[in-house]
């Protein structure tokens, strides 16, 4: 034997040498001799006995049923059942001292329950297949033990069939491959954790890295010295990883901030209530971990799943709540849910960050400061000022490094929003929220950061996720080794708030990117499922309207309680479902109709909440009136029941009796000789053609047609739609090659309301033999857009159906709204991030423009859009198969409206028709010689009040949010006819600033904004 560090001059093949010490530690081969085979010593059987229960149950209930007996390799299913186990074990005397895990494999999702409490996590999938029952045995510690585990029959990815993201099989079975009581050999373990790490390094480092080459001479040795079946050989060969570990780096050398963290989706290829237990089986195994490693730092986002585990595991609650004291368990993100980044409304973010910020507010006695947000689809110019306003000042994500065409610049920058706010932004270098704690994750935060020089600390986010699962011992025990190790980053087992600031002391350097962040794929999620899209636009503006009609019902009558309980529990339910895998359409069947039923329940609780706001309103009054829940006066058509249609006026945030108004100019409907039908208002003319599409459409005040030469407006047209992989999520630039009109005529356009106030014609044609579209266009006296009401008969596979209007408008640039406000996006394809922008996202319109003319596109509770040269297309319809096979099937209904104007789009009052056509003027009641009354009032038309609220923490004071929509710095006064006291700035979360009260005056409340500015009052009445 060589007296020196090596077992003399080392051999000079890398690749032997490399896989001699692979093959050590192969789980695969040679285990018979090798180290990872002598990782378990003594085993030993349980007895099991099994119960299936159909539905999720807790554990109070689970313990008490009949249990028979179960041997493992039994069957038991089918998907989504649970199958819960009684688990009788002896642990044999002779075992003393030694580490005794109870073994556990199944193909199912576990849980140990001890005592009446959930006490580990196990899923084979993300490496969790033991509960340690003993450390090092002793005597006196119990022997025979009754534990349960509750198995789900899914896995930590639902239950795909064949594919991950394929339409779950409901009949899959499932099983216990393992269960028994072993000796877990921690030396081994240990051991075999150097050994990995060891070759890690020779691997990651390459040929290129004399330390890799040490790294090689070092672990080679390490198998010399080490005889796997004699533990007295261990030593020798850890002391000598030990010594190349703690080699340590110069002081340039970067710093990864090591977080552990479980993405776990709040719906995705599982239900929302199997949800809750993946938050139980995660958190508790997190908890495990804290106790054997106080360095060990957790991320833990969604408000939601705090509460759900609140009320369905309170004593694992108060475990997090004694770990989120001690600072390791840290609650991040300051939203209810990760949600979508691009399709709630301006007021749904900010109730995200409301109802997160307070619950952890009220829970932990925190803020959050960093937005995290790593797996969402794109994000909206808006968000930095709504994070600025919600105490939040600092963002993490990653999903822009799925971008499919262009490479985004930054690892790390200051993202400047809409209206110039800023925040310090972190994408982890390393491209995923999921680390497992390897060199390899290490290796790649260095080496992919792409503000090198500028920035020396990166994120890196450790566990199991999207599923659940979260970080495991090995991981910890990974990283613990190469804290310091020269060669590799430094690693910092670290929180968000210590990576931000270090980030923020040393940023003088950081680039700005400035406007949306724009991902380059899954833009089928503007469309795929229609009905949750619906749904969240009409319960968003259901809520509005209950709210705004609330606080004024408040004034007008004493005996008024403004439903704050209800509300809250209603607008949770519709913040959960803006989930990033819910509102998207990502998700599998059973979770649309989870999300649909929510959107039933918010729609029908909140009309009846609306009901009683009205009735308290009307003053006992019986006499037809309508509520305007808008800021601005409106004169529409409305249908008053039983006495036909009336040209109404209301006043702003108002009510008005029905006393009908004569039109400046009646609506005409006329069938011409060639079939064709002829329309007129007095504002626009258009000529429908037999198969519905517009031969013409003039702006009667200009003279000047809206359509381009020789092309049809509101033409239906259908695309192939096979995305490469991401079924519900993709839609591929390709799939514009495949365009073909949708002409097939199965009755041809006729009249079939022709009245002064409002003339309806009616078609429809034939998609497929399987589908239709029947569609009603609508002209209203004083109306300035022509609206469409579509029902779709949509039998459809991997077809995309939208609607085309061809305008003879010609622009490089077109509007599309966003949250608070507005952004230009290109009509052309310059550059690749021009092309890759062939599929964007809007809310309530998209208008192209020209100097002095243009042309909008509104709907009611559409999102994906595009405009190239001059057509404007409205995406409708979807239809992919997974992961659920039978999105999108069946009847839709939905309204869009075209709007050509003279002017700019905001002179031309695009922004409020867009508002009109989505917040209808409601049925109400008022004394017969009630006059009109309006609440509330802005005197500049670029301001509109978005949202009038009860405050949260005052029942005697209202919140007002107001937005400039224009991208304008003006003045603007609001005034309100309501007893205000006092008025005070505030922020999104409505602390109050005292440095910033607002003047009443008997002229209102003058305000000043800055281009899509968000303001918000408190009024104390
Ligand atoms: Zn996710």
């Amino acid at each position: 034997m060589s007296s020196g560090k090596y077992h003399g001059p080392v051999l000079k093949n890398r690749r032997t040498l490399l896989e001699r010490a692979e093959k050590f530690i192969s789980n695969i081969y040679f285990t018979d001799c090798n180290l990872r085979g002598r990782l378990y010593g003594e085993s030993c059987p349980v007895e099991l006995e099994s119960f299936l229960s159909p539905k999720r149950i807790p554990f109070s209930e689970a313990f008490k049923q009949n249990f028979t007996p179960y041997k493992v390799g039994e069957t038991f299913g089918p998907t989504w059942y649970t199958c819960w186990f009684k688990v009788s074990l002896n642990i044999p005397p002779s075992w003393r001292s030694k580490e005794v895990h109870l073994l556990w494999e199944s193909d199912g999702e576990g849980m140990v329950w001890r005592d009446g409490q959930p006490v580990q996590g196990l899923t084979k999938e993300g490496e969790k297949t033991s509960y340690v029952l003993s450390g090092a045995l002793q005597d006196d510690e119990p022997h025979s033990l009754l534990l349960f585990v509750e198995v789900a029959c899914n896995g930590l990815f639902g239950a795909g069939q064949g594919s991950m993201i394929a339409a779950p099989d409901p009949n899959r079975r499932f099983s216990v491959q393992k269960a028994e009581l072993v000796v877990f050999r921690r030396d081994v373990q240990e051991l075999l954790t150097d050994f990995e790490m060891m070759v890690d390094i020779v691997k990651e480092l390459g040929e290129q890295d004399q330390r890799g080459f040490q790294a090689l001479f070092t672990v080679n040795e390490m198998v010399n010295l080490c005889e796997p079946s004699d533990p007295g050989t261990f030593p020798r060969a850890r002391s000598l990883a030990s010594a190349f570990f703690t080699q340590r780096n110069g002081q340039s050398q970067h710093t990864v901030h090591a977080m552990g963290h479980c993405h776990i989706d709040s719906a995705w290829l599982w239900p929302y209530e199997e949800t809750i237990r993946k938050c139980g089986r995660s958190w508790v195994t997190v908890i495990r971990l804290m106790e054997k490693n106080p360095e060990f730092i957790f991320t833990c986002s969604q408000a939601q799943q705090f509460e759900w585990v609140k009320s369905w595991y309170p004593g694992l609650y108060a475990e997090i709540q004694h770990f989120v004291k001690k600072g390791q368990f840290i609650p991040v993100g300051g939203t209810w849910v990760e949600m979508d980044g691009n399709l709630p409304s301006g007021e749904s973010m900010v109730r995200q960050f409301l109802e997160g910020q307070r619950f952890f507010n009220q829970e932990f006695g925190i803020y959050c400061k960093e937005f995290w947000l790593p797996d969402t689809f794109g994000y909206s110019a808006q968000l930095p000022q709504i994070m600025q306003g919600s105490g939040i000042s600092n963002f993490l994500t990653q999903k822009l490094s799925w971008n499919l065409v262009n490479t985004f610049p930054h690892n790390t920058f200051f993202w400047e929003g809409l209206d110039g706010s800023k925040v310090l932004t972190h994408f982890p270098p390393g491209n995923s929220y999921e680390m497992k704690g390897k060199v390899e994750d290490l290796i790649k935060t260095v080496r992919n950061n792409k503000d090198k020089g500028r920035a020396n600390h990166s994120a890196a986010l450790f566990g199991f996720g999207d599923g659940g699962g979260g970080p495991t011992q090995l991981m910890l025990d990974r990283l613990q080794r190469v804290q310091d190790t020269d060669g590799l980053p430094r690693v910092r087992l670290s929180s968000p708030d210590s990576l931000f600031s270090e980030l923020r002391s040393d940023s003088e350097l950081l680039c700005t990117w400035s406007g949306e962040l724009f991902l380059e794929l899954h833009n089928g999620t503007y469309t795929t499922q229609a009905q949750i899209k619906r749904g969240n636009r009409q319960c968003e503006t259901l809520l509005h309207d209950v709210e705004v009609c609330s606080c004024l019902a408040l004034s007008r009558d004493q005996s008024f309680k403004y439903p704050e309980k209800r509300l809250k529990e209603l607008w949770r339910l519709l913040l959960l479902n803006q989930f990033h895998d819910v509102i998207p359409g990502s998700c599998i069947e059973l979770v649309v109709e989870d999300a649909l039923r929510y959107y039933e329940e918010i729609q029908g609780s909140g009309s009846k909440l609306l009901q009683n706001a009205l009735t308290a309103l009307s003053s006992g009054g019986r006499s037809d009136a309508v509520f305007n829940p808008l800021s601005w006066e409106r004169q529409e058509v409305v249908n008053v029941q039983g006495s036909g249609f009336a040209l109404v006026q209301v006043p702003s945030v108002g009510l008005a009796p029905v006393k009908p108004t004569e039109p400046l100019s009646p609506v005409s409907v006329t069938v011409q000789a060639d079939g064709t039908v002829l329309m007129d208002n007095g504002i626009l003319r258009a000529v429908v053609n037999k198969d519905g599409s517009l031969a013409s459409l003039c702006l009667v005040s200009s003279g000047r047609e809206a359509l381009l030469d020789g092309c049809e407006g509101n033409r239906f047209v259908l695309f192939d739609d096979v995305p490469l992989y991401w079924d519900a999520w993709d839609v591929m630039d390709y799939h514009l090659q495949t365009r073909r009109p949708v002409v097939d005529l199965v009755d041809q356009t006729r009249v079939l309301t022709s009245d002064q106030l409002r003339a309806t014609v009616r078609f429809s044609l034939r998609i497929s033999d399987r589908s239709s579209i029947t569609q009603d266009i609508i002209m209203d006296a004083n109306c300035p857009y022509l609206k469409f009401n579509t029902q779709v008969e949509w039998r459809e596979s991997h077809k995309f159906l939208k609607v085309e209007f061809p305008v003879s408008v010609h622009s490089p640039r077109a509007s599309y709204e966003i949250q608070f406000g507005h952004l230009d996006r290109p009509t052309h394809r310059n550059t690749s991030w021009d092309w890759a922008r062939f599929e964007v996202w809007g809310h309530k319109w998209a208008d192209l423009s020209e100097h002095n003319f243009g042309v909008a596109l509104l709907n009611d509770c559409k999102y994906g859009y595009s405009v190239h040269k001059n057509t404007l297309t409205l995406s409708l319809l979807r239809a992919p198969k997974a992961p659920d096979a039978n999105a999108d099937m069946g009847t839709h209904q939905f309204t869009y409206a075209v709007m050509p104007h003279s002017g700019s789009f905001q002179d031309a009052s695009v922004i409020r028709c867009a508002y009109n056509l989505n917040y209808p003027l409601r049925p109400a009641q008022c004394p017969p010689q009630a006059g009109p009354w309006s609440a509330f009032s802005v005197s500049s038309p670029a301001v509109v009040l978005e949202t009038v609220k009860q405050a949260e923490d005052l029942t005697q004071a209202l919140v007002v949010r107001l937005y400039e929509s224009h991208g304008s710095s003006v003045t603007s006064a609001l005034r309100t006819s309501l007893p205000v006291k006092e008025a005070w700035h505030c922020d999104l979360l409505e602390r109050k600033d005292p440095d910033r009260p607002a003047t009443l005056t008997p002229q209102g409340i003058t305000l000043h904004f800055k281009p899509f500015q968000i303001v918000s009052l408190l009024l104390v009445l």
